[in-house]
């Protein structure tokens, strides 16, 4: 028998629940890798890096950080930030620090209904949501540029200027990738997100480029959207979308929006990717840490398990992806689910059904 293949993951569990839900995640992937008859292995380091850490060294990640992680096959991610340390600070220092370092460009956020849950769209029990947010995780709102006391007129009269950057190549490469992955879906339909009424600059040059591409895909529909109008429509016309792709901030918003639908914050996975290649790519779920529950084993592990599933389909083991999902639905159809989703199952509870379900499945 030849050795498995080794994926070498680095666990950065970080704050509060992120903690809980990768220990859950680590334990889902260890039982499959185990059950793959010699297939594939993984290979974990874990990580301390988080706001204790900050508080103990002045830094959110060691100051070689991005080199040592540069060396792994990819990055499982828990949730950062804390309330003893600003958000900025956090969230700069870890997450966004390794997204802009390793290119992460895309960030995909699948949402969909899960039969057991109740979501407070659902009208009728065969009513339909299935998306793909796809997400520009490079530039857009997020470029942090910008500055503070730029009056330099004192207190009381501070101005602050926070600017959004789009680049051409940048908006082009997250609008191919989304009618890349919409081929592959059942509908074939992009919708993109701007506010181009408002912001006419970037916003327009977006809505261009996603004009120009749509010509290099005419078997895939196409619509553009303002970013009120799509929220709205997430509410009151959820079967209409399939792939919706937009800039950092208005993205990030909808799929917030859109894993609330779905039933809990809880329940969103995610992907940030280096679709080039030359960088590791990141797997989390969407929520934070959650410090109103961290520690109790409260936590829905969905998101971070359904994470985990996003990375087994990013080292093409797209078959136990598959199962994997299959797995956290029927957990769910099966009742067991935390209180966020209506249950009384803890973290723990939750992960042991899930494993018990792919143990059960030839
Ligand atoms: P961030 O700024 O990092 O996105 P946030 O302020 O949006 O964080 P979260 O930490 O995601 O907030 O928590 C928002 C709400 O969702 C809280 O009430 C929290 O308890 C709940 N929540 C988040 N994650 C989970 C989870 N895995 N299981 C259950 N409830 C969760
Ligand atoms: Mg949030």
């Amino acid at each position: 028998m030849s050795a498995p293949t080794t994926y070498k993951i680095a666990a950065i569990p970080a704050d509060g629940v992120g903690a809980e839900v990768v220990a859950a995640g680590r334990t889902v992937l260890d039982a499959m890798a185990a059950a793959s008859g010699g297939t594939f292995a993984f290979d974990w380091t874990e990580f301390p890096w988080s706001c204790e850490y900050y508080t103990r060294t002045g830094r959110m990640m060691a100051e070689d950080g991005l080199d040592v992680l540069r060396d792994f096959d990819a990055i499982y991610f828990g949730a950062v930030g804390w309330p003893s340390v600003p958000d900025h600070i956090s969230l700069w220092g870890l997450r966004l620090k390794i997204c802009q370092n390793f290119d992460q460009w895309a960030n995909i956020r699948p949402v969909h209904f899960h039969p057991g849950i109740t979501s407070p769209l659902r009208k009728a029990d065969d009513a339909d949501l299935d998306w793909v947010v796809v997400r520009e995780n490079s530039e857009g709102e997020y470029a942090g540029l910008g500055g503070r006391n730029l009056s330099g007129r004192g207190e009381g009269n501070e101005v602050a200027l926070q600017t959004a950057l789009f680049t051409e190549r940048g908006c082009e490469r997250i609008i191919r990738f989304a009618f890349d992955l919409a081929r592959e879906r059942p509908r074939k339909k992009v919708s993109s997100v701007t506010k181009s009424n408002a912001q006419q600059f970037g916003m327009v040059l977006w809505d261009e480029t996603f004009t120009r591409v749509a010509r290099d895909y005419p078997d895939v529909e196409t619509e553009s959207v303002l970013v009120d109008a799509m929220a709205a429509k997430f509410v009151l016309k959820p079967e209409d979308l399939s792939v919706v792709v937009a800039s950092n901030l208005n993205a990030d918003i909808l799929s917030d929006l859109g894993s609330a639908l779905a039933g809990s914050l809880g329940l969103a996975a995610s992907a940030n990717l280096n679709p080039d290649r030359r960088f590791p790519s990141m797997f989390e779920p969407v929520h934070g840490s959650a410090p109103d529950i961290a520690g109790r084993g409260l936590a829905n592990p969905a998101g971070a398990i359904g994470s985990a599933a996003l990375m087994l389909d990013h080292f093409g083991l797209q078959a136990e992806a598959a199962r994997l999902n299959a797995a956290i639905e029927a957990t769910a159809a099966a009742g067991v689910l935390t209180p966020d989703v209506g249950g009384n199952a803890k973290t723990d509870e939750v992960t042991e059904a899930v494993l018990g379900v792919l143990s059960e499945w030839p």
